[in-house]
């Protein structure tokens, strides 16, 4: 799998400072695999890689991450990036009935789509919806959309084998209108293979409805063929929005980058079931780990360039290099950064089971009340006793200095003695390391 071959790369690119061009073009081979397999149209891999390529190249590789990790990153934000950030929920602004035009190929999930449209925007917006079919080909098609309109709990707009498409949508449109409906959702025939007579036709209905949303309904599970059946939709119709269904299939859901870079329309929902409550709002960050099938690490990564402070990263690198040492205010910086991750127990929560496994279990409660207990006493020191440990470990004044600190934090002497022994256990650590090594320092407190 790609998470084997990159956490491979990974550790090959340990103690690397930086992303070169040299250890970027392996690893950009393997993303290119990956998006491959998962059925990404091969233009599209090829501009994706070119972008990676640029945003990684110099990038710095901070804090406990090396350079194979930080390209995982700059890979799923570009991913997540592509598909469209944010959530984009359908756009009703028009004058009612806001018309929503159901495309996309036969099979593709329009009909079970509308259905489960007409749920979402009944419970979630609160619209009165009428739903009705144009696919005047299939007998069938008609009586499957009155079916799912039932079950959604809409009214569904009767319509017949015999009757035009054009004549349909504008008797349609006239009875929502004087019924109030908020929303008319417009179920239209499926086409087997691109066929000019068929993309006439919607594109008349097109101009009959003015609709305020086109939704292009994609087979997750289609791969490669998607781009080419994208590119005919987006010259027929100004697409404003995706669904993309059967993504409880078991296809990495490469289409998605595709028919987004192809249309340019935001994708908008994903089906994950044949049932009416199958339909989700569309997460570009999480299908972006699907795509890469690396979600857990990607996350963990993630984590740690968030609560990472860069600049004193650096510094406590620096001062590591110089020998001048590590010192309390480190200590308590260190401290800090693992409570902005969300604490200890977050932080385990997210590493791969086969890590903590082998650490065996540690009381994380436990762990934590050590650790708000540990900055107390940091925060209850001088400044100057924190730059200089030594007052506090064989200074004459070292009795008083520690009383005064126990007190200050509301905690035993034995407590601040604790402390130091860790620390000074920790600065010999640190010594052996000789830059950031968060993690390695974590374990070991948490264990
Ligand atoms: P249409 O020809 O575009 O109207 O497609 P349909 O709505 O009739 O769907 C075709 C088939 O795909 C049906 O068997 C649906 O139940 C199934 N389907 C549609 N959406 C999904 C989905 O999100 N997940 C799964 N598993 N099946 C789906
Ligand atoms: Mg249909």
């Amino acid at each position: 799998t790609l998470t084997d071959r990159l956490s491979r790369l990974v550790k090959t690119m340990r103690g690397q400072a930086r992303i070169t061009e040299d250890n970027v073009q392996e690893m950009m081979r393997e993303v290119r695999m990956a998006l491959l397999e998962a059925d990404v149209a091969l233009p599209v891999v090829r501009d994706f890689i070119a972008r990676v390529k640029e945003k990684a190249l110099g990038q710095e590789v901070v804090g406990s991450l090396n350079p194979g990790q930080v390209l995982v990153s700059v890979v799923n934000k570009e991913l997540a990036a592509t598909m469209g950030e944010g959530v984009a929920d359908i756009n009703l602004n028009a004058q009612p009935p806001a018309v929503i035009l159901m495309a996309g190929l036969q099979g593709a999930g329009k009909t079970t789509t509308t259905g489960k449209l007409a749920k979402h925007l009944i419970e979630k917006r609160k619209k009165k919806v009428l739903t009705v079919s144009a696919d005047v080909y299939r007998p069938a098609a008609i009586e499957q959309l009155k079916m799912v309109t039932k079950q959604a709990g809409a009214e569904w707009f009767p319509s017949e084998p015999n009757q035009k498409p054009h004549d349909i949508a504008l008797a349609a449109i006239d009875y929502a209108r004087r019924h109030y409906f908020d929303v008319l959702l417009v179920d239209t025939a499926g086409r087997l293979a691109i066929d000019e007579a068929l993309m006439a036709e919607i594109r008349d209905l097109h101009a009959t409805l003015n609709p305020v949303e086109t939704l292009f309904v994609v087979d997750a599970m289609q791969g490669q063929d998607a781009i080419n059946t994208a590119k005919a939709f987006k010259e027929a119709l100004p697409l404003t929005g995706i669904v993309l269904t059967k993504l409880d299939g078991d296809s990495r859901g490469g289409a998605a980058l595709s028919v987004r870079q192809i249309t340019g329309a935001p994708i908008k929902f994903a089906g994950t079931s044949e049932k009416i409550d199958g339909l989700e709002v569309f997460d570009a960050q999480r299908h972006a780990g699907r795509i890469l099938g690396m979600g857990d690490i990607v996350a963990l990564v993630e984590e740690v360039q968030k609560g990472v402070d860069v600049e004193a990263a650096q510094k406590l690198a620096e001062k590591l290099k110089s020998g001048s040492g590590f010192d309390l205010n480190d200590f308590l910086a260190q401290i800090s950064q693992m409570k902005k991750m969300g604490g200890l127990s977050s932080l385990m929560d997210k590493l791969p089971t086969q890590m903590t496994a082998k650490a065996g279990q540690p009381d994380m409660d436990k762990a934590e009340r050590d650790m708000k207990r540990m900055e107390g006493i940091l925060n209850a020191m001088t400044a100057k006793e924190r730059r200089q440990p030594s007052l506090l470990m064989d200074g004459k004044s070292k009795a008083s200095r520690k009383r005064r600190i126990a007190t200050g934090a509301g905690v035993q002497i034995q407590d601040v003695n604790r402390l130091l022994n860790q620390f000074d256990q920790m600065q010999g650590m640190m010594k052996k390391m000789k830059g950031g090594g968060l993690m390695k320092m974590m374990k070991r407190m948490g264990g």
